[in-house]
């Protein structure tokens, strides 16, 4: 399949990229499966009433089918054709939220969306996302659009269209280059469907943020354990993962140097993730700064584009640093966590 490149210009009100977007929604009209950029990373998005578009997802990514998949709107308009009900907590959310980096869980209307998106399950999970070319994309489609990220499934989340590329090249009819993405890790995922909302996985929105808003809310454990099951299914797999096995290392800077000499010494080619303030500090085959210590937001923005450069280089494993899991850092710790399949190395 040749896979279409659409450059889009966001900058000017998409008035010179508008048939662009035409094009992109006309192959998404008819069931074929196009990646676009959101403000968390790119989605690849197909018309979620259709069993046929969502299959192309799936096989796409080489998703496993009994990981369901976030419906896209454009509008609050929309979701009476997809929910039963919306509870006054998620009013709240998507008030303060939509558009916006939060996925809310409601219950599903029966046969609104395709069975795969919901992997059979009697809920079903939406979101509006803040970016003027994935709304656009939503609106002119006409559609809820069904949207994992767009990248090949275990591996990290494209942060650019370039990624896209690599991963789905050949794959799917067409990619929406609208630009880096701007959060950089996927959105909040809340269930809505019980009392206290629950949050299924950490993301562009903190808890912080949604307890101001609705109060108390609880937190799936399965986000804090490798040994939980998780009630999203999706959290259960393997995510995120650079070629490389990585190690997330507790301890100094001459802590993780000490493990780095001692993997060079049995020849292997080691990485460095880092951040600007601590890169000067070691000696590796690659050093990476993933942002600055001073701004979580940026570490956020940076950290997949950073794993997937430890693939182009070829390297033999990976130390990582570790960051404050305060705000954003909840999801980038929850990310590299999962990244890192749990592995740790702790200097106590
Ligand atoms: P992705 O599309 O790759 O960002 O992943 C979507 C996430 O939302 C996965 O972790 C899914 O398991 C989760 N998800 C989607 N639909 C539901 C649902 N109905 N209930 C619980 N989690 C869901
Ligand atoms: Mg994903």
């Amino acid at each position: 399949m040749n896979t279409k490149v659409w450059l889009v210009d966001n900058t000017d009100n998409l008035s010179t990229s508008f048939t662009h977007i035409t094009e992109a929604a006309h192959f998404l009209q008819h069931n074929e499966v196009v990646a676009f950029p959101t403000e968390t990373v790119y989605g690849l998005g197909g018309n979620a009433t259709s069993t046929d578009a969502v299959d192309k997802i799936f096989n796409a990514k080489g998703r496993p089918g009994d990981n369901p998949l976030i419906v896209h709107i454009s509008n609050v308009s929309q979701l009476n054709a997809l929910v039963t009900d919306v509870p006054s907590v998620a009013e709240k959310l998507m008030d303060a939220f939509w558009p916006g980096p939060l996925t809310i869980i409601f219950q599903a209307k029966d046969g609104a969306v395709s069975d795969r998106v919901t992997a059979g399950l009697s809920t079903v999970a939406i979101r509006m996302p803040d970016h003027p070319v994935a709304l656009a994309l939503i609106e002119e489609s006409g559609l809820p659009l069904a949207a994992p990220s767009a990248n090949l499934s275990g591996k990290p989340s494209p942060t650019t269209a370039q990624h896209v590329f690599e991963d789905l090249n050949g794959r799917i009819a067409g990619i929406v280059d609208g630009g880096p993405t701007g959060v950089g890790l996927e959105s909040t995922v809340v269930d809505c469907t019980e009392v206290i909302p629950t949050i299924l996985r950490p993301g562009g929105v903190t808890k912080v943020q949604i307890e101001e808003v609705v109060g108390r809310v609880g937190i799936d454990p399965a986000i804090k354990s490798a040994h939980e099951a998780p009630k999203s299914p999706g959290m259960k797999y393997t995510h995120y993962a650079p070629k490389a096995p990585l190690f997330i290392v507790e301890g100094t800077t001459d802590f993780l140097q000490m493990l780095v000499d001692q993997e060079k010494a049995e020849g292997k080619k080691v990485g460095v993730l880092a951040t600007t303030e601590t890169v000067p500090r070691y000696k590796a085959d690659v050093v990476l700064s993933c942002g600055s210590r001073e701004d979580l937001s940026s570490i956020a923005q940076n950290l997949y584009d950073s794993l997937r450069r430890f693939d182009h280089e070829n390297i033999d494993i990976i130390l990582s640093e570790t960051f404050p899991a305060t705000g954003v850092g909840e999801a980038i710790m929850n990310r590299l966590e999962k990244a890192a399949g749990f592995q740790k190395i702790s200097e106590k």
